[in-house]
């Protein structure tokens, strides 16, 4: 089948691609019913503060339950929320439901919430943080936001004005994924970031491989040096736990500690510890 493609003439478009674009605004559709029909759930997974030996905060984590495909994972939805701009109402839900959650459910811990890279590219991000902050009444020092290295990179000078503005509200500002991104030692100086989360990509080579421990070891120092509180993502094993322990990590969350779990099964645990 061929279709006119304007001053370039004729382009040869596979059932494929009509199939994918079919399905894709269909994706779309049900990703805007999704938030009127209550479709989300937050999953929280804790983080384990190495010094106090205790959970000290936990981290929102997005799932979509969808009436036809069953459970989603963020990487399947995110991606064209971000595509759509849904994602602004879907932050918002969030935002909403992980201080709410954390005012009335989850006393003395602080929660993270994950901000996409394109909320950075929106004048809006300050303030609909501080209406969340303010229907649920939450002490912002008890509220993260998650941030990867390239929320920054569309506009550098915004994206600093917005974090000022997110931290002159009380709340902290946490790198995510660090390193796999473009940020640079200035990049640590410049931005008022609280603390790293170094990705689970550098801790999944601990301890065999040796390359992957001199890494992790440099980047705590590095974050150290600059004041920041280092979270290492995606602990696995006891002896990557002993190894973070050794190279003095603050803090650690991952598999060996715990899954993301629902609000309810959370409380559970935290009763029982
Ligand atoms: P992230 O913020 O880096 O979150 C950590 C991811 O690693 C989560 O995947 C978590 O379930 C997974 N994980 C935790 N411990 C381990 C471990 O020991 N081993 C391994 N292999 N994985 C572990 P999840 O929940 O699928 O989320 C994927 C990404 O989606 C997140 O990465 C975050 O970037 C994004 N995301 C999740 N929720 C939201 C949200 O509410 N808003 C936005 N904008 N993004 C979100
Ligand atoms: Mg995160
Ligand atoms: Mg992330
Ligand atoms: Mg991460």
């Amino acid at each position: 089948k061929a279709k006119s493609a304007g001053r370039n003439g004729w382009v040869f478009y596979s059932a494929d691609m009509e199939e994918q674009i079919v399905q894709r605004r269909e994706m779309e559709k049900s990703l805007r019913e999704a938030l009127k029909e209550d479709q989300f759930r937050l999953v929280y997974q804790p983080r384990y503060d190495m010094k106090a030996g205790r959970v000290v905060a936990v981290e929102a984590l997005l799932r979509w339950h969808h009436p036809l495909h069953g459970l989603l994972m963020p990487d399947q939805f995110i991606p064209l929320a971000e595509e759509t701009g849904i994602i602004i109402s879907l932050s918002d839900w969030v935002l909403n439901t992980a201080c709410r959650d954390a005012q009335h459910e989850l006393q003395g811990m602080s929660v993270s919430v994950n901000i996409s890279a394109v909320e950075f590219q929106t004048s809006g991000l300050v303030g609909r943080v501080r209406d969340a902050l303010r229907a649920s009444k939450l002490d912002p020092a008890r509220l993260e936001l998650e941030v990867t290295e390239n929320a920054t990179l569309w506009n550098p000078q915004s994206s600093l004005e917005i974090m000022n503005g997110l931290k002159a509200l009380g709340v902290r500002l946490l790198i995510d994924d660090f390193g796999t991104g473009y940020s640079s030692l200035s990049y640590l100086r410049n931005f008022p970031f609280d603390g790293i989360k170094l990705d689970k990509s550098f801790v999944a080579g601990m301890p065999h491989s040796e390359n992957a421990n001199n890494i992790v070891e440099n980047m705590i120092g590095l974050g150290k040096a600059f004041s920041l509180s280092i979270t290492a993502e995606g602990v696995e094993t006891p002896e990557q736990l002993e190894q973070l322990k050794m190279y003095q990590c603050d803090e650690t969350q991952g598999y060996l500690i715990s899954r993301p779990m629902p609000l309810e099964e959370l409380k559970a645990q935290i009763e029982k510890r």
